[in-house]
């Protein structure tokens, strides 16, 4: 099933006020979801973005960028790598640390799932800070893959995380 190319995905995103703490507004994507035409529409979007194009992994990093990530993998013939929380993969891993508002995180992939020839798009739901796609790009980076672009389906761009961001391009399907 092809989605009419004229979908608002606008109309599918929620906005919560204060969640999840005072002054943040969240883009609730369920709704995206729930509808088989803007769901399809969105990875439809960015697959035609990225068409044509020599990428051969989509990597994204838990638990939203799965959601856009597998399908879109899927869609543009290309294999997917999930990026994880400390402590979630089984095998050897390389990790990546990245600072918080309050103190620091970590972000995990397989220490065999990327490496030199390889040509990844990173994806996630929401470029807000930019914070977590940037521990992303020097994960992927640090292991010898090759970064073609990042993409996200929503860009928060008075937050000014798209700064914070050097692969060769960042796209976003709405930026608010
Ligand atoms: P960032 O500040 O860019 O590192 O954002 C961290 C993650 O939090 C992103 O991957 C988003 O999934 C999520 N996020 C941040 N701000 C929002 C927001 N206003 N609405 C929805 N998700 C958000």
């Amino acid at each position: 099933m092809t989605a009419p190319a004229t979908i608002d995905l606008r109309e599918y995103i929620r906005n919560i006020p204060d969640f999840p703490k005072p002054g943040i507004q969240f883009k609730d994507i369920t709704p995206l979801l729930s509808s088989p035409q803007a769901f399809r529409s969105a990875i439809d979007q960015v697959a035609d973005h990225f068409k044509g194009r020599d990428i051969d992994v989509i990597a994204a990093a838990e638990a939203r960028g799965f959601i856009f990530g597998a399908p879109l993998a899927m869609v543009m013939g290309a294999g997917f790598v999930p990026i994880r929380k400390p402590g979630k993969l089984p095998y050897a891993t390389i990790a990546q640390e990245y600072q918080l508002e309050y103190g620091s995180d970590r972000l995990e992939v397989h220490s065999d799932a990327l490496g030199k020839g390889h040509k990844v798009l990173l994806l996630d739901d929401v470029l807000a800070t930019g914070g977590t796609m940037k521990a992303c790009i020097d994960l992927v980076e640090s292991t010898g893959a090759q970064l073609v672009a990042c993409a996200f389906v929503i860009e928060l761009s008075f937050l000014g995380g798209r700064a914070k961001l050097s692969p060769p391009e960042v796209f976003s399907l709405i930026t608010y």
